[in-house]
């Protein structure tokens, strides 16, 4: 069983519409796929509806949390997305990040560039709109290369000079509010030091103590040493391990299954969650 537990697509940031997504997921040879979009569960009924014989899909969203000024993501499972609560949590963060995309396109202007917030429209779509679809316009404007040089001091980098942040939620708040839908919460990526600041290690006890189900081990940001020593840190906890590609379509480099998930787990994290299950590909909704 190839499992891969970290998508996104143009609900969020990512470059695949859901449908195109789940078709390349078992183009790929996947047995199962978490469409997790940053703070939006919008893409899920397209996945449904699309899904190919003999792919699953687990319902999820990736939740843009800040732990002492350091932004974190949370990915949330199999949770209700009806809830109000997380609903609600959920509306908040990604209503909040256009102004903060206009306050971007702002700086970049003082900055002399001549983006607009038609174009990073344009790009978003109705997806959630991020660093990635101003990173976008930057390359269209011929500013950067490619959408990863957009993430430096100089231009959208946590901390650089056309960053804004936007509201991000408190992640001991996430899991409550994730345990209250039901769902089951994995610490995304969470030594990605490549991406800004991390999180210290003693925070994940804390989160661990709190309700964390698992942290993502295997993730393209992790480096042999870090996933090692995250493997500690998660046997120490009792936490699970997941691995996954994270992937964004021609955004990002990685593809879809290139890193995946132990069966063991995924039975786990279905076992835990209470709000939804994993939906069948082929008439099983
Ligand atoms: P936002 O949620 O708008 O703050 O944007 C964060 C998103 O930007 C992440 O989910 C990644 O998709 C992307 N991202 C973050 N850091 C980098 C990086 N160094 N290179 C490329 N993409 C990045
Ligand atoms: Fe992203
Ligand atoms: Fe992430
Ligand atoms: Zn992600």
């Amino acid at each position: 069983m190839r499992i891969d537990l970290h998508t996104h697509s143009t609900a969020s940031d990512g470059t695949d519409t859901p449908a195109q997504l789940v078709r390349k997921a078992a183009a790929a040879g996947l047995d199962v796929v978490a469409l997790t979009d940053h703070d939006t569960t919008r893409g899920h009924a397209e996945a449904v509806a699309a899904l190919p014989e003999g792919l699953t899909l687990v319902t999820g969203a990736e939740l843009s949390c800040r732990l002492d000024g350091v932004s974190m993501h949370m990915l949330a499972y199999l949770f209700d997305p009806e809830e109000p609560a997380l609903l609600a949590e959920r509306e908040l963060v990604r209503d909040d990040r256009v102004p903060r995309a206009r306050a971007m396109v702002a700086k970049l202007n003082e900055l002399g560039v001549p983006v607009t917030w038609e174009q990073v429209a344009r790009i978003a779509g109705d997806g959630s709109v991020g660093r990635p679809h101003v990173a976008t316009a930057l390359v269209e404007l011929g500013v950067v290369p490619t959408v990863n040089d957009a993430f430096t001091q100089d231009w959208l980098a946590d901390g650089g000079r056309a960053h804004v942040e936007k509201h991000e939620t408190d992640p001991f708040e996430a899991l409550r509010l994730i345990k209250g839908a039901g769902g089951v919460a994995v610490f995304a990526h969470p030594a990605a030091a490549k991406r800004g600041r991390t999180v210290p290690e003693a925070a994940v006890a804390d989160l661990a103590a709190a309700g964390l189900d698992g942290i993502e081990v295997d993730h393209m940001d992790h480096d042999a040493e870090t996933r090692a020593r995250l493997r500690g840190t998660a046997k120490e906890l009792g936490l699970l391990v997941t691995g996954s590609s994270d992937y964004h379509g021609s955004r990002k480099t990685c593809v879809l299954g290139e890193y995946t998930t132990d069966p063991e787990v995924y039975g786990e994290i279905t076992r835990r969650a209470f709000g939804a299950f994993p939906v069948p590909g082929a008439g099983g909704v």
